[in-house]
This record gives C-alpha cells, structure tokens and sequence, in this order.
C-alpha cells in the first residue's frame, strides 16, 4: 500500500477549526499525519476534531490555545508532545482580518472594506492584529523549532500570510503589514533554521472561501472587488491553500526554505 506524505508525522496547527487551518488539517491526516489542532473555542474544536477523525487514522486531539499567549503555545506543544511523542511539522494558520473579525460573523471589518481606515485606526486595534498575525506567529515558529531542535530529527513550518503581503487593500493597512511581517518572519528565520534541518516556508493566499471572506462574499460591492483582483475569476478553496500547505510540510520541498509561495489565482503579486 501506498503510504501517505506525512505518514508516521505529528502536526500542529494553529486555527485548526476554521477556514484554512481546518482544511489543512484535513489534508495533513489523509496523508497519514497525526493531527493537534488548536485555536479558540473548545465546541469547536471539538466539533472540527471529529470532521477530521472521519475517513483517517483517527490520531487528531485538540488543545484550546490563544496565539497571543506564549505560556498557551508552548502549553500546545507539550501537549502534542505528551499525546503522540514528537512534533514533525506545524502550521500557523490563526489569525484575524480586522481587530474587530470574528469568524463566521459578517461582522465589521472584513479585508478590503472601506472602514478601518488607519488615520483613525485606534492604536489598540493595531496592536491586537499585529500581536495575533505577527507574533502570534512568531511564538508558533519558534516555540515549534525549540522541541523540534532537542529532537534533533528536523522538521517543517508553514505559516499561512496572505497575498495582501505584497497587495496593498486600502483599509487593512495593519493586515497588510502583518502580513508582510509574516512572510519576512518566514525567509529570515528560515536561514536560521537550515543548521537544525528545520525548513521554515509560508503560503500567501488569494481571496479564499472562509469565513474570513464571508462578509464581502455575501456583499455584492465585496464580491466584485474581490473578483476584480483575481484573473481566474473566482474565490479559492480551502483545499486548494491545503495542498499548497501539503507540498511545503513534506519531503516534496525539500530544497525549498524561506518562501512564500502565493496561491493566488492569478492575483498580480509583485
Ligand atoms: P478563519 O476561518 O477565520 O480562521 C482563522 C482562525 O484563527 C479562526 O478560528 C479564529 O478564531 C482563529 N484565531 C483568531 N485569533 C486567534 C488567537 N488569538 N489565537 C488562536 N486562534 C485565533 O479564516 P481563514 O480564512 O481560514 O484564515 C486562516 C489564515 O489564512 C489567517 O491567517 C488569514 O489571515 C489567512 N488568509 C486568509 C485569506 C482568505 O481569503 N480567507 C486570504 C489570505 C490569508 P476566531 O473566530 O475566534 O477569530
């Protein structure tokens, strides 16, 4: 029997019940890995821990944890470690759009609205998008490489940023810039890592079908904005960011470190 690419590997994941960061989840255990995924909410998570237990192994535990709190992502990654031994690979997938977002509410805010124009932008909300999309992040990184370092075995990083690294959206100037700090995050760590056989790689979605974009999906002025910046004509998919995900947390990329690549339909990234 064939065996799966991440078959006998342990990922975390971070905003592993939503969006992104539960398709990837979904992905990773079809291909055999073991599955921690953490994010806020525990009905939730315990609702999408058993969406992935469905057609795998059924090795996928849960573990709440806010991505602000090093205490809480380091608590995460003992817990991984507790219930399956190592940590192969970890995906940072949490983070808002807005200070504001919650997911799965059409609440304000949403990437690329006119509202949250940074000349009135409080300092606060700036703070809370860069701590959780940037640091959050960061502490996931490195928190994640400090175990996989003592094992001595290496392993894989994938940070989710966004095309909006690149792409200025007037009114997400704190999205964009965390974006962009993410994939700097990315390259610059990446070379710290080659030494510890830690590859350190990030995707840079397009617009993508979660409740992140929910809001402007169901606004038609959202929709044609969206549209109009993507050639292929159409949102993406969660799994289609997952397979992008797969390629980079296994041995596929193995001469890959430090990139981001953007799975963007087409959306002019320069
Ligand atoms: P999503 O469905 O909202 O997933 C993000 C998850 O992160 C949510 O469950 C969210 O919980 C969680 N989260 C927020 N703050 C957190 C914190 N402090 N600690 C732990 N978890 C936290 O959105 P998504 O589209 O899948 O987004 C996943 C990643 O892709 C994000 O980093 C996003 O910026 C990026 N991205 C998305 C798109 C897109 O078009 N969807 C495009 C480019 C990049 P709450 O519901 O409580 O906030």
């Amino acid at each position: 029997m064939e065996s799966g690419r991440l078959e006998g590997k342990v990922a975390v994941i971070t905003g592993g019940a939503s969006g992104i960061g539960l398709a990837c989840a979904k992905r990773y255990a079809q291909e055999g890995a073991a599955i921690v995924i953490s994010d806020l909410g525990i009905n939730r998570l315990e609702a999408a821990a058993a969406d992935i237990r469905k057609g795998t192994n059924g090795k996928v535990m849960f573990y709440e944890a806010d991505v602000c709190h090093e205490e809480q992502i380091e608590a995460l990654m003992n817990a991984a470690i507790k219930e399956f031994g190592h940590i192969d690979t970890v995906l940072a997938a949490a983070g808002v759009s807005s200070a504001s977002y919650v997911s799965g509410e059409n609440g304000e805010g949403p990437v690329g609205s006119d509202d949250g124009q940074l000349i009135n932008k409080s300092l606060d909300e700036w703070n809370k998008v860069l701590q959780i999309n940037l640091t959050g992040v960061m502490l996931t990184d490195r928190l994640a490489a400090r175990i996989m370092i003592d094992q001595g075995t290496g392993g894989t990083i994938v940070n989710i940023a966004s095309s909006a690294a690149r792409v200025a959206l007037p009114g997400a100037v704190d999205y964009c810039v965390s974006k962009a700090g993410v994939a700097m995050l990315t390259h610059a760590f990446s070379v710290e890592m080659i030494e510890h056989n830690i590859r350190v790689n990030a995707i840079g979605p397009g617009f993508i079908e979660t409740p992140m974009t929910q809001g402007m999906q169901d606004d038609a002025d959202g929709t044609e904005m969206m549209l109009g910046m993507t050639p292929m004509g159409r949102l993406g998919k969660p799994l289609e960011m997952a397979n992008t995900a797969l390629y980079l947390a296994c041995d596929e990329s193995s001469y890959t470190t430090g990139a981001t690549l953007y799975p963007s339909g087409g959306m002019h990234v320069s």
